[in-house]
């Protein structure tokens, strides 16, 4: 019925951005992986994080940094396809699961929810003169690995993007990939 269909949306989706918690994505993420690879499809894992967000609330308060993170969210949302997941995973951290035809797939998914978040008209939207940025870590799902193994990786990607300069996109690949395989 409807009130309980309600009260699932809200047990599994984030307050302010509407996006799954990390405990709906991992609930979710095994049948959504399975599904990808009956497809013949990989899957791409991607780590997101606002650049420099403490900056953000701390110039501009802390509501027009939420406003910030409820507008990333659509436009995360907007430019994944409906076959994506999309979670909020820590304070200004998104992780999205997307399936792929490869990595080079997985990299033009993670470079167009970066472009998004820069070239969003942000000073119409919270009616502040900001900018904003989020460094991504993508990598692909091996068949054989969970969730977390992968997060891992796009994790120590994501760490090199924040070191090389943000608003960027780094790669973590597993050591067939970057053998060559
Ligand atoms: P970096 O580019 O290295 O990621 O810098 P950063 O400032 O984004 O990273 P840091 O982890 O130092 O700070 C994250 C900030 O995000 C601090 C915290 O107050 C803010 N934040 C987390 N959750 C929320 C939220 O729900 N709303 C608002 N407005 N701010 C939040
Ligand atoms: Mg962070
Ligand atoms: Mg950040």
């Amino acid at each position: 019925d409807r009130l309980r269909e309600e009260l699932n949306q809200r047990a599994s989706t984030d307050e302010l951005t509407g996006a799954l918690t990390r405990r709906a994505l991992r609930e979710t993420a095994t049948v959504h992986i399975e599904q990808s690879r009956r497809f013949r499809r990989e899957v791409a894992v991607l780590l997101l994080d606002m650049d420099h967000f403490k900056r953000i609330n701390d110039l501009h308060g802390h509501a027009t940094g939420d406003r910030v993170l409820r507008h990333a969210a659509t436009l995360l949302r907007q430019h994944l396809r409906p076959d994506s997941l999309l979670a909020r995973y820590g304070g200004e951290e998104f992780v999205a699961l997307a399936p792929v035809e490869d990595l080079r797939g997985a990299r033009l998914v993670a470079d167009r929810l970066r472009e998004a978040i820069e070239g969003a008209a942000w000073e119409q939207i919270v009616l502040a003169s900001i900018s904003a940025t989020v460094s991504v870590g993508v990598t692909l799902i091996a068949p054989d690995e969970s969730l977390d193994d992968a997060l891992r990786r796009a994790d120590e990607a994501l760490y090199r993007a924040k070191h090389e300069g943000r608003n960027q996109v780094q790669v973590g690949l597993r050591a067939a990939e970057s053998a060559g395989e």
